[in-house]
């Protein structure tokens, strides 16, 4: 079935989970991550992101992802990650989408702000979520630009987080409290005395970001502290590589590209399940109804 995040949230803070979101630029990974979360029986929320828009037009995989959620015997969030302009946010509102990331982070406090709000008195007049961002998360690739870099001059500071929730009512929040995007080898050290003091600044469903370079055991660490949605793509999209080489190998005849379409996709549906699995924080999915 096709929801919106703050259901998915509401549950997720009853039940003291977090809800897997996996980007999925192609459709064979959409596919992956919904027949996943359908073996798991949990809820997962699955979308786009406007900086990979090459890989896959919304306005076509919109509907088509929708109808894919409708049919889903799971809870399914059709969600746009990181969408950087009214436009694109917009245009993913025509398209079927159920939840935005109204992600102006890039821009000063008060703008943020002010972005965010338009974009929530719109969304929600359509029974539309939100998620925005206060602080700035770093990536890989500007680690690597100026290795000088003290990422914590990026984290979020707890009074303007509360700030910004009560003036935006947004329905989730990224915060930045030591991951960083991309992330496939460095570990991140995570400030769990910062991500109290978020915590205890708002109600509001808190969201890591860049999870891939995070150890399990900070991730299952930081759930309680009211994390209930989780991005990951990293760990999961290299994990068709490894999977791939090995059939390639094995095979004496060239192989098919929709056998190895199918091998990328077992392998990613699999690094799904151990991602719900570990964001699931113990909670038992087998005997829900939904
Ligand atoms: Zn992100």
């Amino acid at each position: 079935m096709l929801v919106n995040m703050s259901t998915l949230m509401a549950d997720a803070e009853k039940n003291n989970y977090a809800v897997g979101m996996f980007t999925a630029p192609t459709m064979p990974f959409a596919e992956a991550v919904i027949e996943a979360a359908e073996e798991m029986n949990a809820p997962v929320m699955v979308g786009q992101v406007e900086c990979w828009k090459q890989y896959g037009d919304i306005e076509i995989y919109g509907p088509i992802m929708a109808d894919m959620a409708r049919r889903a015997k799971v809870p399914v969030c059709l969600h746009l990650d990181h969408g950087q302009s009214i436009q694109y946010i917009m245009k993913a509102v025509r398209s079927g989408y159920t939840s935005v990331m109204a992600d102006f982070s890039m821009l000063p406090f008060e703008e943020n702000v002010e972005m965010v709000r338009k974009c929530v008195d719109f969304c929600h007049s359509v029974d539309i979520s939100v998620e925005a961002m206060c602080g700035k998360m770093p990536s890989v690739y500007d680690l690597a630009e100026q290795p000088d870099l003290d990422i914590r001059e990026y984290f979020s500071n707890p009074d303007e987080l509360k700030e910004f929730v009560e003036a935006t009512h947004a329905d989730a929040m990224t915060i930045s409290f030591g991951t960083v995007h991309n992330m496939k080898i460095m570990q991140p050290m995570l400030d769990f005395k910062l991500l109290q003091e978020l915590k205890d600044a708002t109600d509001c469903a808190l969201v890591m970001h860049g999870s891939s370079g995070v150890e399990t055991e900070q991730i299952k660490q930081s759930i309680p502290y009211g994390i209930r949605k989780i991005n990951a793509y990293t760990k999961l999209s290299t994990s068709a590589q490894p999977a791939l080489q090995d059939a390639m190998s094995r095979s004496e005849e060239p192989m098919f590209f929709h056998e190895l379409l199918d091998i990328a996709k077992d392998a990613m549906k699999n690094a799904v399940k151990e991602s719900i699995e570990l964001f699931g924080n113990g909670y038992d999915f087998s005997s829900r109804t939904w």
